[in-house]
């Protein structure tokens, strides 16, 4: 399918780091928008519907996987997520460069559909910084954060099939990184002539 902006795709273990590096470079990025997914977990925190997720129950989870109302969904730590085809159709309409933050199995499934869509896997410097950043969160039991490493196992042996990989040692160098792909991205020939539309025309540059 094609796309007239770009869609980024970020994965990464829990603990990596992601969150934090998506919202750095939407805040320095206006072009760059998130798209919101749906999930059946509760709201945590000061999490609000509609702003991180949309929340719903299961039986309307249910309803939109039957409605073909997902581009890709997944379960993911005992709770099912998706991205929906409005939520990134109407931002795909808007022509912005869209961000979706979602895991590894959602990532190779958007692959599949938008095949311009750039996957980004994001990994920890180590195993002890990682087991260190999901003791220092604070949010979860000792049992939890054994599953979430047994998880970011398996999730970072599917690291080979992305275009680009981070390694979030220092968030500054990461967050230099994010924005160093997004920015090539754009100035790809195909992205730029479409961008650039006037200009390539008015210097003749064949396509
Ligand atoms: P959390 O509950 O911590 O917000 O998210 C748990 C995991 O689900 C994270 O890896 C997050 O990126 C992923 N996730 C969030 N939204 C989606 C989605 O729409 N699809 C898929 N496949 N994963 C998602």
């Amino acid at each position: 399918m094609d796309y007239p902006g770009n869609l980024f795709v970020v994965a990464a273990p829990s603990g990596a780091g992601k969150s934090s590096l998506v919202k750095a470079l939407m805040e320095l990025d206006s072009h760059v928008k998130p798209s919101i997914s749906h999930t059946t977990r509760a709201p945590r925190g000061q999490e609000k519907n509609g702003r991180e997720y949309f929340f719903v129950s299961a039986a309307e989870f249910d309803a939109m996987i039957k409605a073909d109302g997902f581009v890709e969904w997944a379960e993911v730590h005992g709770h099912r997520y998706g991205t929906s085809r409005q939520a990134i159709a109407q931002l795909m309409d808007q022509g912005s460069d869209v961000v979706l933050e979602i895991d590894f199995q959602g990532a190779l499934s958007i692959k599949r559909v938008f095949a311009n869509a750039v996957t980004i896997f994001i990994l920890p410097p180590s195993w002890d910084e990682l087991r260190a950043r999901l003791e220092r969160r604070g949010e979860d039991a000792a049992e939890t954060i054994d599953l979430r490493l047994r998880n970011a196992a398996t999730e970072m042996a599917q690291a080979h099939h992305f275009d680009f990989v981070i390694i979030n040692d220092s968030f500054d160098r990461a967050l230099f990184d994010l924005k160093a792909i997004v920015h090539a991205q754009r100035l790809k020939f195909a992205v730029q002539r479409r961008a650039r539309a006037g200009t390539f025309s008015a210097l003749n540059i064949p396509s």
